[in-house]
């Protein structure tokens, strides 16, 4: 590697440092900022803005009777218990600043802040009473790398705070590297996560109903590889799906 390489990689490495601490440094200098819009706010620490709180575009499925869109995403996919998902995703509404920022902007108290809104809301639901294991999705351990962090796992412990279940954040592994799938077609997407999963095969032995968690479901092709993955080592095994968010 030459000296300028060496300076350049140096240089790039202190560069993504500083954007991690900035969120946690902000909040240290102002702990009221709000998790979402980082104004200021009368709050206590860790908190939403009011605003903020009036522009979640909140799903509500945890009062549906009948079945919901996330639901029907994967009717005639695969089998699945139970699904939620807390938030409305469209272009500019108010979920894409937040999935943003739990993605790329190192706010990782916003992403547990999110997970305990989920925990909240599931414990109303009856069908996930028999959840006894979450299991975020993993990233591939070269983006969890650069980004610093997985933000399912994060939703997962906010989750966890709620419903008292265990999170095994080690019993799927993604095994391909996938490149952006944003701009991919369906097809392509599903054809792009197909043994990408690996689960660890005695990692869910004591199981009987797990929740896959994921911070969005756009065409639900990642989650269905991974139930997938799943039923063929436990055919048996309930399995449920929770996202911060549902793309509209
Ligand atoms: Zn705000």
């Amino acid at each position: 590697m030459s000296e300028h390489s060496k300076t350049l990689s140096v240089y790039r490495f202190w560069q993504k440092k500083l954007v991690e601490w900035k969120d946690d440094i902000s909040h240290l200098i102002y702990p009221n900022s709000c998790l979402v819009c980082d104004r200021e706010t009368p709050h206590k620490k860790n908190q939403i803005c009011h605003l903020c709180e009036t522009e979640l575009h909140l799903t509500h499925f945890e009062n549906y009777l009948e079945a919901t869109k996330l639901d029907k995403l994967f009717w005639g996919r695969v089998q699945l218990e139970a699904t939620y998902s807390l938030l409305h995703f469209e272009k500019e509404n108010s979920t894409q600043a937040i999935l943003h920022g739990i993605k790329y902007q190192n706010k990782k108290n916003l992403a547990r802040e999110m997970g305990k809104r989920i925990g909240a809301n599931l414990i109303k639901i009856e069908k996930f009473n028999t959840l006894d294991c979450l299991v975020p999705i993993p990233l591939h351990p070269k983006k969890e790398y650069q980004r610093g962090y997985n933000q399912s796992l994060l939703l997962t412990e906010g989750i966890s705070q709620f419903t008292n279940t265990p999170s095994l954040e080690n019993a799927l592994k993604r095994i391909k590297h996938s490149d952006s799938q944003t701009k991919k077609g369906r097809f392509k997407r599903w054809e792009n996560v197909q043994q990408t999963f690996k689960i660890d095969k005695k990692s869910l032995n004591k199981y009987k109903h797990i929740a896959l968690v994921d911070d969005v479901v756009t065409t639900g092709a990642t989650l269905e590889a991974c139930v997938q993955e799943i039923q063929k080592s436990y055919p048996e095994l309930k399995i449920s799906i929770l996202s911060l968010a549902i793309a509209n």
